[in-house]
């Protein structure tokens, strides 16, 4: 596997017009060529229905790319390398057309026959499109062939499957990247760095001396135009299938033997293996389900979920979910990961914090005003970071002990804007590095998780929806949750890196 070096390949983006090819894909593409990781040889195809011309194509891509803020130095030198195929991806006859461009492409750049074929489309196509580019030759090729397949993978475990034996007949499993955008930030990435190369964390990193890990990912949008796609999904198919449950599993799993791919996936696939499973009524002593009412959000009144577009009146979809996962291993036995995300809550903000339990014989402690616990804090978005929570004495007279906070930026060490999530996760499929990128057996085992859930709740209707306010912390019910074990949800303005 070559690290850093010029890639070269074909790249077909089907769905080559639509939101995600134009804000991530093509602005992380000039990013790479910008840096000099993409080689010369290297060729995009956009593939989708509308007619357009490889002129008005390059157009569009370089808007993207401007329109993303980046500067256009070599801007048409990186557009000219760009070719548009208008193609309905349900018509067969039209894989022969596009066989042929990605031939004449492969000849004229010297692509060696790589190929990665990125679905940015929705997923009832996935299954389709993987079939026809094997059945009309389209992975017929002496170089590396990858399939990288955006998110919904699957709606549940069957469907999942059903999709997956579909892309197998196509590309082998160490061919497929099926993305998790999560695990393509730096500060995700950085759990294993941070977890696997400190003396001061690793030997406590377990349930003699952590009480409990809290994941929060909130959002201050509501669902938008994005309503129909959500009716069907709902927050725990949308963020905790993938992004929650991946983070937790890199937050638990083992040191891997080797940071190769395989030890790294069976690591986190083990962590899969020992979720607590939740089923029937235990759901509702484990997992909140929240939706949220019409409000206000910075002054300007909001709808309720059930006003939005394309959404039912009397919707039972959950906009909001809190759950307490137990993970029973030797580790982690005891010890509750709670997480918890949401749409229109009062902060947009991804964070993970681990609580360490009190020290046994505590000399500073006084009963009306107890010490803080050491927090390790890990700033995932916005801000990107770290910050651990100790105590020290009090400046002045005394023995006080007072709470401080060690602070780490990532971006001003790094001395600029840490690079996007995709921009990383394309590098890493075009040199063949699958290791942030969801394994088929974990993306069973997490849907096998949720569908107990979601079985659950969608044959018991919420009666307290909608249950929390725009710009709130979520319903009443998630921060029972925490009270009952004695513990409360951190909450993310006392959290906040004030020199991030
Ligand atoms: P979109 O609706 O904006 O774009 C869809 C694209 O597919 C368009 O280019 C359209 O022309 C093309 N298309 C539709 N039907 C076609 C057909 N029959 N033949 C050929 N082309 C066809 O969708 P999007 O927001 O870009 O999302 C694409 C995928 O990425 C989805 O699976 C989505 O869940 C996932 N995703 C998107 C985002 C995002 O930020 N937009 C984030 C995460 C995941």
């Amino acid at each position: 596997m070559a690290k850093y070096k010029e890639q070269t390949s074909l790249i077909m983006i089907f769905g080559a017009t639509g939101d995600l090819a134009n804000r991530k894909l093509y602005p992380s593409l000039y990013r790479l060529f910008r840096k000099g990781l993409l080689s010369e040889r290297f060729a995009v195809i956009g593939v989708a229905r509308r007619p357009l011309t490889n002129e008005q194509f390059q157009e569009n891509v370089k808007n993207s790319v401007l329109e993303a803020k980046e500067t256009g130095n070599n801007i048409e030198e990186f557009a000219s390398h760009f070719y548009y195929h208008s193609h309905d991806v349900t018509d067969s006859g039209s894989y022969t057309v596009l066989k042929r461009m990605a031939e004449d492409l492969d000849n004229q750049y010297g692509l060696g026959g790589n190929r990665i074929f990125y679905l940015a489309m929705a997923p009832e196509f996935f299954g389709t499109i993987a079939l026809h580019l094997k059945s009309d030759g389209l992975t017929d090729v002496p170089g590396f062939k990858r399939l990288v397949i955006e998110k919904p993978f699957g709606h549940d475990l069957a469907s999942a499957v059903e999709l997956n034996e579909k892309i197998r007949k196509a590309f082998s499993e160490d061919e497929i990247y099926r993305i998790d955008h999560y695990l393509g930030k730096q500060m995700v990435q950085n759990i294993e760095v941070i977890r696997f190369a400190n003396a001061l964390f690793e030997p406590l990193w377990n349930n003699r001396y952590i009480s409990n890990i809290q994941v929060t990912s909130s959002e201050t949008l509501g669902v938008e135009e994005r309503g129909r796609y959500y009716e069907n999904s709902g927050a725990l198919r949308d963020m905790v299938q993938n992004h929650m449950l991946q983070m937790v599993a890199l937050l638990a799993m083992e040191p891997p033997i080797k940071l190769t791919t395989d030890e790294i996936r069976s690591e986190k696939i083990r962590v899969f293996r020992s979720l607590r499973e939740i089923e029937g009524d235990e759901v509702a002593k484990y997992f909140v389900r929240g939706q949220y009412g019409a409000g206000e959000m910075n002054g300007l009144p909001v709808p309720a979920y059930r006003d939005e577009p394309m959404v039912d009146p009397h919707s039972n979809t959950e906009t909001y979910v809190a759950g307490k996962l137990m993970i029973d291993n030797a580790r982690w036995a005891g010890v509750p990961f709670y997480i918890r995300t949401g749409k229109r809550l009062g902060a947009k903000s991804t964070k993970i914090v681990v609580q360490f339990k009190d020290i046994p014989m505590n000399l500073y402690y006084q009963p009306n005003k107890p010490l803080n616990p050491n927090l390790l804090v890990i700033h995932i978005q916005p801000e990107e970071g770290i910050t651990l929570h100790l105590n020290a004495k009090k400046a002045g007279q005394g023995m006080d002990a007072t709470e401080v906070k060690l602070s780490f930026a990532n971006t001003s060490v790094n001395e600029m804007n840490t690079p996007e999530a995709y921009e990383l996760l394309l590098y890493d499929c075009m040199r063949g590095d699958a290791t942030n990128f969801a394994h088929w057996d974990e993306v069973a085992l997490s849907w096998s998780f949720v569908d107990k859930i979601s079985d659950y709740w969608e044959s018991t209707k919420e009666e307290s929806f909608p249950n929390y306010a725009p710009g709130s912390r979520g319903p009443e019910a998630a921060e029972q949750l925490l009270e009952k074990d004695g513990f409360f949800w951190w909450r993310v303005r006392d959290l906040n890196v004030e020199n991030c």
